[in-house]
């Protein structure tokens, strides 16, 4: 009887396989994971030592979070790590260090979908994440698990729209119509979260965008 298990694996690889082509093609820099502990090791071991990196910040990352690579950076004699999800510290503060994590040297988030053009599609409440992404850390590595593959832009879209926003809407505790419903309405709400777009088309300069593909259901 075949295996059941392996044979999701061996799909999965296919996708995967199929993303890091079309990403390569699009200048992305891209390694291929098997889980959160060995895209850690990855960023770990392996860019941030070519990197280079001294200062280090992030975007918001169920994904991230997920790998435990925050805590090990953290623990880390040689790097400054701008903490910007400080609870304790007064808005103004958090905003002005949003500010200066668009300056360090290597920012580390996830994305909300990739396509298998080889795209990835950003939806921000603040712009901060996607702000990075797009200009002024020299370095950026997007962690990304399987479940976040797409066709393509179209279904990013309805994939940030109907799941991911409403999801992390209940997780910040925003009270938004899709956080009750499941499902966007294209709300007014003060709390809304889905304020601007990014089509990460091209890595530009090349290899400025290193993404980790792992090949596991990790983040939203
Ligand atoms: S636009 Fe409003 S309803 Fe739609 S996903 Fe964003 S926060 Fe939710």
């Amino acid at each position: 009887m075949p295996d059941f298990t392996s044979s999701i694996e061996d799909y999965w690889q296919l996708r995967l396989g199929n993303c890091r082509e079309a990403l390569e093609a699009n200048n992305f820099e891209v390694f291929e994971a098997r889980d959160a502990a060995e895209a850690r090791e990855i960023v770990f071991e392996t860019i941030l030592p070519v990197t280079g990196a001294r200062t280090i910040s992030w975007g918001d990352s169920e994904t991230l979070y997920a790998t435990g690579l925050l805590q090990a950076l953290k623990a880390h004699p040689d790097l400054e790590v701008l903490e910007t999800f400080d609870t304790e510290a007064p808005r103004d503060e958090i905003i002005e260090r949003r500010r200066q994590a668009l300056l360090v040297d290597l920012f580390i988030t996830g994305t909300n979908a990739l396509t298998e053009t080889g795209k990835l599609v950003n939806l921000d409440m603040m712009g901060n994440r996607v702000a990075a992404i797009a200009f002024g850390p020299k370095n950026v590595v997007i962690l990304v698990g399987r479940n976040k593959t797409v066709l393509d832009e179209e279904e990013g879209r309805h994939r940030i729209m109907n799941y991911a926003a409403p999801v992390n809407a209940r997780r910040c505790g925003k009270n938004t119509p899709c956080a009750e419903e499941g499902y966007c309405t294209d709300c007014d709400s003060p709390e809304r979260i889905c304020n601007t777009w990014v089509i990460t088309e091209k890595s530009f300069p090349k290899g400025r965008i290193k993404v980790v593909l792992i090949n596991e259901e990790l983040g939203v």
